[in-house]
């Protein structure tokens, strides 16, 4: 066959299929130009997820009918004046984006530049040019994008749902906005508002955390550490959430390079690192850091959507992002200690805000002794039984307890003095007191046991006496018997029973005494919101909370004291036994000194 040239509508459609991937890339490309063409407003519509219609107004420079001819032609670009790729400030730079989406949809550019008599616009429609016509519009762009992926059928065969599609145009819209907090935003599918973004002022500090609140939630910027740091020309700055907030994916962890919303490995690797000891491995904190870079220390122009960046000294923005991010946190871990604000976990301010109760990180003692502790049998019905040594058999406070004469002897959790409301464990420690609650606890327990007997192959199983018939609707006992052998793996072991409910024959020993068809429906419920390729042990700290929840210890339950100090000893031993599996502290710590400045008396 004969070498050919292709014609311009195919090389452009080539080129689409690397810049529009689905409606999300294409109100990407948009909103970067409203971006780049200095507009303080933008507001997108999506029709039918974007399918049908996207339009995307801003009231930036505009263009004439000279640009907008240009506008949509291949390589064509007024944000490169001088063909240097090394200085690249703009957001675009390759000049593909409206040709590419005008030869896979049909395009309409209208446009007025400031000052200008009167409006233009132009239209293409799979590739195919229709010449600059007079229009009627105000100052700014309006660009209309319809029928999206109607040259190209096998990419819109790729479109997933509507729903799916249109939290990859939130997400995007949201990342590019993170960044530009003096532009107003707004984004809307028919009539429903999706974001609503206004300015948040001249950009700075203030207007960046307001914008980030506004995008990742309240509680975000409430919860969030303010970052700066500079290295070399590089300067980092942003908001790091406090380790007690975290998600169960890094979806939440944003990285800007010159104000580019970029994907980057490094950022998650960064991140572990910075907060390894500090979180749980399988939780991921939330934060939003901003890179400002030399634009000849890193390289945009990685792939056509300009996502990736390559940095010149990768070591360097590492360090520097895993340096600010521990110092911060150093920082932080000092201030909620010394200062009398409330617990940084909440956000909100109880009646011991005022007070000295802080969290204290949980103690570091080994794993090997886990299966020891565990092994005592807490939770179970035998109880360790010289775990008590000094308030054995009280379930009530004893204020004139005598105090052991070894601080050596007091293990770091103390020995239980008291249960208050049937939910707390008040015990003593060596110089002060703690109060653990004691749900949060034992899920947590129950989560690294689980998860611990997983990693060695089995979980110890307890036979009920009486195997338990539990009535289900249909779907339920489907979700149940459908993961039988997962369960098996859990410790939980059930079979179909008639038409209509299941039996239950063994459980988990580490869940003691057990509300067996409480757990089994909530397991079904669970099941529900699980699509059906997630391994149930990837899910290990939700079943995990559904388990405790059924559990002997659980909230409102009356707790013996060696019960009590048997959760205790538990806990020293348990990693990460300071944080349940939801991130809130397990326990917190009041020091007699801090006692003593309550009472006035230093
Ligand atoms: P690039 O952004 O890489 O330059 P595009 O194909 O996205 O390439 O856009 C081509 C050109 O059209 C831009 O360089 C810019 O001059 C102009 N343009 C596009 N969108 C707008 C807009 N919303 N406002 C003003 N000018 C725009
Ligand atoms: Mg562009």
């Amino acid at each position: 066959m004969p070498i050919r040239r292709l014609p311009e509508t195919v090389v452009n459609r080539i080129a689409a299929g690397e810049v529009v991937e689905r409606p999300a890339s294409a109100v990407k490309e948009l909103v970067e130009n409203s971006l780049d063409a200095g507009a303080s407003r933008i507001e997108i519509t999506l029709t039918d997820g974007g399918r049908t219609l996207i339009a995307v107004t801003d009231d930036g420079c505009g263009m004439d009918d000279g640009e907008l001819a240009l506008a949509v032609e291949r390589h064509a670009t007024s944000k490169l004046p001088d063909d240097d790729l090394r200085h690249i400030a703009t957001l675009g730079f390759r000049g593909e984006a409206l040709p590419s989406i005008g030869a896979v949809a049909r395009l309409t550019v209208t446009s007025r530049p400031a000052g200008g008599a009167c409006a233009w616009a132009i239209r293409v429609e799979g590739g195919r040019l229709a010449p600059v016509r007079p229009a009627a519009h105000p100052p700014g762009t309006r660009i209309e994008v319809r029928d999206l992926f109607f040259a190209t059928p096998a990419r819109l065969n790729f479109l997933k749902s509507r729903p799916t599609e249109v939290a990859h145009t939130v997400d995007a819209v949201s990342r590019l906005a993170m960044a530009r907090p003096a532009v107003s935003f707004s984004l809307s599918e028919d009539a429903r508002t999706l974001l609503s973004l206004p300015s948040a002022g001249i950009e700075g500090d203030d207007a960046r955390l307001q914008r980030l609140s506004a995008v990742m939630g309240r509680e975000f910027s409430a919860n969030a550490l303010a970052i700066s740091a500079e290295r070399e020309g590089i300067r980092l700055f942003g908001h790091a959430g406090l380790p007690t907030l975290h998600r169960r994916t890094s979806t939440h962890q944003y990285l800007f390079v010159n104000r580019r919303p970029v994907r980057d490995r490094l950022l998650h690797g960064a991140v572990r690192a910075a907060y390894h000891d500090l979180i749980a491995h399988d939780r991921h904190p939330l934060l939003a850091l901003f890179l400002d870079v030399p634009a000849d220390l890193v390289d945009v122009n990685v792939h056509p959507m300009k996502t990736e960046v390559r940095f010149r000294d990768a070591a360097l923005v590492r360090g520097l992002i895993v340096g600010a991010l521990k110092q911060a946190l150093a920082a932080a871990g000092h201030r909620a200690a010394s200062s009398a604000v409330s617990a940084p976990w909440t956000g909100s301010h109880g009646a011991s805000g005022r007070g000295a109760w802080r969290p204290i990180p949980p103690p570091s003692l080994s794993t090997d002794s886990l299966t020891l502790a565990l092994d005592a049998g807490f939770g179970v019905r035998g109880l360790a039984e010289d775990a008590a040594p000094f308030a054995r058999g009280h379930g009530v406070s004893q204020p004139s307890a005598p105090t052991p004469d070894s601080d050596d002897a007091i293990p770091p959790l103390g020995f239980a003095r008291a249960q208050v409301h049937a939910t707390y464990i008040v015990a003593q420690t060596a110089d002060g007191m703690v109060i653990v609650d004691q749900h949060a606890a034992h899920e947590r327990l129950v989560h690294e046991r689980l998860k611990a007997a997983l990693a060695s192959g089995g979980v110890t199983r307890q036979g009920l006496l009486l195997p338990e018939v539990v009535e289900l609707d249909s779907t339920a006992i489907g979700r149940l018997t459908a993961r039988l052998a997962e369960l098996a793996e859990l410790g939980l072991i059930l079979e179909p029973f008639g038409p209509g409910a299941v039996v239950v024959r063994e459980v988990p020993a580490v869940l003691g005494d057990l509300d067996v068809a409480g757990l089994i429906r909530d397991l079904a419920e669970d099941l529900a919101t699980l699509d059906e390729a997630t391994a149930l042990r990837d899910r290990l700290a939700n079943v995990c909370a559904t388990m405790a929840c059924h559990g002997s210890v659980r909230a409102g339950r009356r707790l013996a004291v060696d019960e009590m100090n048997a959760l205790l000893r538990a806990m020293e031993a348990t990693p990460h036994s300071g944080q349940c599996s939801h991130g809130r502290p397990t326990w917190v710590e009041l020091k007699r000194a801090d006692i003593e400045k309550l009472f006035g008396r230093r």
